[in-house]
């Protein structure tokens, strides 16, 4: 559809389309890389108290508390932690105070694909640089003959849909490669086993790092996102921000926030089942013939030599297990699979072998 009504540019967006969220129960819904365990008894008893009090009034625009928190628990100031609706809002807020700069932006060939999006939206030329041999990406290649030649760069470390991580020195290789340039490290999935660049920013003042609740912290619905930087970044974020809405965070987002990053043990006794379970399910998957690609994460991503990913994922969801297929070029061969409880991967386990017993 297209008209006359609309500015130009939106007749040349290609939106992000997320992943299916069904409306029918029972599925075994693994294909937008949720936490499989609800959010922390504190959150929830957190959320219950703050709705009874105060939702006549605005939050506060700042977030002030749940910045304190979220800088105290990374040992940053608090001018050096920036919250946003969804690290989603938050990477956008950033390509558009970093990045619109008349020049190309580095990335990744397959990487997070909003980015791309937000090239879009924000008359970014983005410049995507192939990763090698098994889908890794060599951080040398993300380099121009100029440094100044480029806008900047964003990774996703560990990366999505690969899983794959980045050690912290390839990460300050990068950040060395541009020292006049922001580099955004995109770190969705670094509680699952990745290494973080946070202890970095004291040392580089092109350093941006983010963060979302959405995953690690089993609070995809409340829509809440970090980033992390020096204070001159953050005041950049800031004051696109504060020139779009005042408000992105309402009031229960921020304190159910706050109480996710208070409640450690709880945090790490899902990870770390997560991170088990991703063991197990890789190991079985392998058993079953699937190349896995070594995953930092809270998904897998795996493709099977001799089945199609296309008719996997689609007999999986006859079988009501979802899973995400994506029909781009170079991994359009490859299924991600975000890891679930303990009973849900066996119940994938149980349809992926059911479905290569079939003749092909
Ligand atoms: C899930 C994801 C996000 C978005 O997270 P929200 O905070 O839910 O908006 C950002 N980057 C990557 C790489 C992700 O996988």
């Amino acid at each position: 559809m297209t008209s006359s009504f609309w500015s130009p540019v939106v007749g040349t967006l290609k939106p992000y389309v997320p992943g299916e969220q069904p409306r029918v129960a029972n599925l075994v819904k693994l294909n937008t890389n949720e936490n499989p365990y609800p959010p922390s008894p504190w959150v929830l008893k957190t959320l219950e108290a703050a709705l009874r009090t105060g939702l006549e009034r605005y939050p506060d625009p700042e977030s002030t508390e749940l910045r304190r928190t979220i800088a105290a628990h990374h040992g940053l100031q608090l001018g050096e932690v920036f919250v946003g609706n969804g690290s989603d809002e938050v990477l956008a807020h950033a390509f558009q105070a970093f990045f619109q700069q008349g020049l190309p932006l580095l990335m990744p060939d397959i990487t997070y694909s909003f980015y791309a999006v937000y090239c879009g939206l924000y008359g970014i030329p983005a410049k995507t640089v192939p990763l090698r041999e098994g889908l890794r990406l060599q951080v040398a290649d993300l380099q121009e003959p100029s440094a100044e030649a480029v806008a900047g760069v964003v990774v996703a470390n560990p990366n999505a849909p690969t899983g794959i991580g980045l050690p912290l020195s390839d990460i300050e290789q990068l950040l060395r490669q541009h020292p006049n340039r922001v580099v955004l490290v995109d770190e969705a999935y670094v509680d699952f086993g990745g290494q973080s660049a946070v202890p970095l920013i004291e040392h580089y003042p092109n350093l941006l790092v983010v963060h979302t609740l959405s995953k690690s912290r089993s609070l995809a619905g409340l829509r809440v996102g970090v980033a992390m930087g020096q204070r001159h970044l953050v005041e950049a974020l800031e004051r696109i921000k504060n020139s779009f809405n005042s408000y992105p965070l309402d009031k229960l987002a921020q304190v159910g926030a706050q109480a996710a990053y208070e409640d450690q043990a709880y945090f790490d006794r899902c990870r770390q089942a997560v991170i088990h379970s991703r063991e197990g399910l890789s190991l079985q998957l392998e058993d079953l013939g699937f190349e896995v690609l070594p995953s930092q994460t809270n998904f897998i991503f795996a493709r099977h030599p001799q089945r199609d990913a296309a008719a996997l994922a689609a007999g999986l969801r006859e079988r009501a297990v979802l899973v995400r297929h994506f029909r781009l070029p170079r991994i359009e061969q490859f299924l991600r699979i975000s890891v679930g409880t303990p009973d849900q991967c066996q119940a994938l386990v149980d349809a992926v072998r059911e479905l290569l017993a079939l003749p092909v």
